[in-house]
C-alpha cells in the first residue's frame, strides 16, 4: 500500500512535470510564432514603404543607404516616396524637397555645375501675384496658366516645386534634367526647363514631360 502510494505520487509528480513542460513548450510555440509574425509584418512594411532610404551627409557633401529602421541618424533623408502633399506646415520649402536639392546640388558642384534655387517657396499672396502680372501679359487666365499657375493649383505655396537657375543658365540646368531622379527630382514641363517637383522616390524613372502647367490641371 505504501508503496503504491509511493508510486502515485511519483506519477503524478512526473505527470505534473510533464504537463509544466508541456504547457511551457505550447507557450514557447506561440511565442514565436507571434514573434516571427511580427518579424514579417515589419520587413513587409520595411520592403514595401521604405526601400530605398537614401540620406544626405551634408558635412560630407555624400549621399549613403540606410533602412527605414535605423533612418539616417543624424543626416537628413531624402523621403522614400514621391512627394505630393508638403510635410512641414507650409511657410517654407518641404524639408524632404530641401534636402534633395542639397543633395543634388552638392553632386553637380563636383563636377563643375552650378545649380541655385532662384524660386522655391512661395506664399499664396506671392503666387496670386504672380498669376495676376502673368494674366496681364498673356491676355487670358489660361493662357497665364500655362506659365504660372493660381495659388490654389501651384505646387510652390506648397514649398514642393523648385525654379532652378532661372531666367539664365539652362545649360547647367539640363544637369539636372538629366540626374535629378536619382534624388527624387523631375522636370515636368516641356514649356518650363527650371521648374523641378518631387513626383518620384529617389531612384524611380521620372514620367514623361507634359506640356505646360495648364495641361496638368485641366
Ligand atoms: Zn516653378
Amino acid at each position: 500500500m505504501k508503496l503504491l502510494n509511493f508510486r502515485s505520487s511519483v506519477k503524478s509528480k512526473e505527470f505534473r512535470i510533464q504537463v509544466a513542460i508541456l504547457l511551457g513548450l505550447v507557450l514557447v510555440t506561440v511565442t514565436a510564432s507571434e514573434f516571427s509574425k511580427s518579424q514579417d509584418a515589419q520587413e513587409q512594411l520595411v520592403s514595401k514603404v521604405a526601400l530605398p532610404l537614401w540620406c544626405f551627409d551634408s558635412e560630407a557633401d555624400s549621399l549613403w543607404r540606410s533602412v527605414v529602421k535605423e533612418g539616417c541618424g543624424q543626416d537628413k533623408s531624402l523621403g522614400a516616396t514621391k512627394i505630393s502633399a508638403p510635410v512641414n506646415d507650409a511657410s517654407d520649402l518641404d524639408i524632404y524637397v530641401k534636402t534633395r536639392f542639397l543633395a543634388a546640388q552638392s553632386d553637380a558642384r563636383k563636377k563643375g555645375i552650378n545649380l541655385v534655387i532662384t524660386s522655391g517657396f512661395r506664399t499664396a499672396a506671392r503666387q496670386e501675384y504672380l498669376f495676376q502680372k502673368a494674366v496681364q501679359k498673356y491676355g487670358s487666365e489660361k493662357e497665364a496658366s500655362k506659365w504660372v499657375l493660381p495659388p490654389d493649383k501651384s505646387h510652390h505655396p506648397d514649398g514642393i516645386a523648385l525654379d532652378v537657375n532661372y531666367p539664365g543658365n539652362p545649360g547647367d540646368t539640363k544637369w539636372l534634367e538629366v540626374n535629378g531622379y536619382k534624388y527624387g527630382l523631375c522636370r515636368v514641363y516641356k514649356n518650363e526647363w527650371w521648374h523641378f517637383e518631387p513626383v518620384i522616390a529617389p531612384g524611380e524613372k521620372c514620367p514623361p514631360l507634359v506640356a505646360n502647367a495648364l495641361t496638368k490641371v485641366e
